[in-house]
């Protein structure tokens, strides 16, 4: 299910405008292989908070086709993305090279925790991290990400909601999603009242929450 009523979300996409015919393209293979990008009304969030904050450096935790790390290159960052599954991350790449983002994105491929673990870049070098990988690790994520973060870095985590059955397991009607209901759970109430991060969760697309960095 949706966490927002489905006339309510056919009403928001029907404002959605694609970037360009590519993102478009890249967009409408994707739904149709069944690949999961950010959703419509994600993309618009992010390209408006990408508009306002303008991050030149932005660190993504799971690629899918690069899709959405190619959305933060459209404005004008560098990203390092990471994804687990090598035919993921091999189409990525070659969907940023066609798109001609390859001076901007990096994609490594690795455990997103590992991958984090053995980061080069120097720490507090991140302004916009996204987490959308498996929903299980959100905490290790985050807490691999957090030292190459700074004051003002604001961190976007994906699809807390769960479909709503974060808030309630009656949407969880085969029980199937437990112990990612459980984690992710634990996950909100973490960065809630982490002491160096300020959080809120908004009911946009599958949920995000948007924690800054204090
Ligand atoms: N951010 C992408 C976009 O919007 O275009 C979509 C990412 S998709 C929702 C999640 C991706 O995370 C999948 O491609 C999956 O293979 C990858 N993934 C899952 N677990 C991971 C992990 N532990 N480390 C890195 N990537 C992981």
């Amino acid at each position: 299910m949706n966490i927002t009523n489905d006339i309510i979300t056919q009403y928001i996409h029907s404002f959605y405008k694609p970037i360009d015919e590519k993102f478009r393209q890249i967009r409408e293979t994707s739904e149709r292989a069944g690949v999961p990008i950010i959703l419509k009304e994600t993309e618009n969030f992010l390209t408006f908070f990408l508009g306002l904050t303008k991050p030149k450096n932005v660190l993504e935790i799971g690629t899918a086709v690069g899709y959405s790390a190619m959305v933060f290159a459209n404005f004008g960052a560098n990203v390092i993305t990471i994804e687990k599954n090598e035919n993921m991350a091999q189409a990525a790449i070659n969907n940023i090279e066609s798109m001609g983002f390859d001076s901007q994105i990096k994609v490594l491929i690795g455990d997103g925790r590992e991958a984090l673990e053995n980061l080069n870049d120097k720490p507090n070098s991140f302004d916009l991290v996204f987490i959308d990988a498996a929903k299980s690790h959100y905490k290790a994520f985050l807490e691999g990400a957090l030292p190459y973060c700074h004051q003002g870095t604001i961190i976007v985590s994906d699809n807390v909601l769960l479909k709503g059955s974060t808030a309630s397991e009656e949407f969880d009607t085969k029980g199937r999603f437990r112990t990612n209901i459980k984690k992710m759970r634990l996950y909100l109430e973490y960065i809630s009242n982490h002491p160096k991060l300020d959080t809120t969760i908004i009911t946009s697309g599958d949920g995000l929450a948007l924690s800054r960095c204090i």
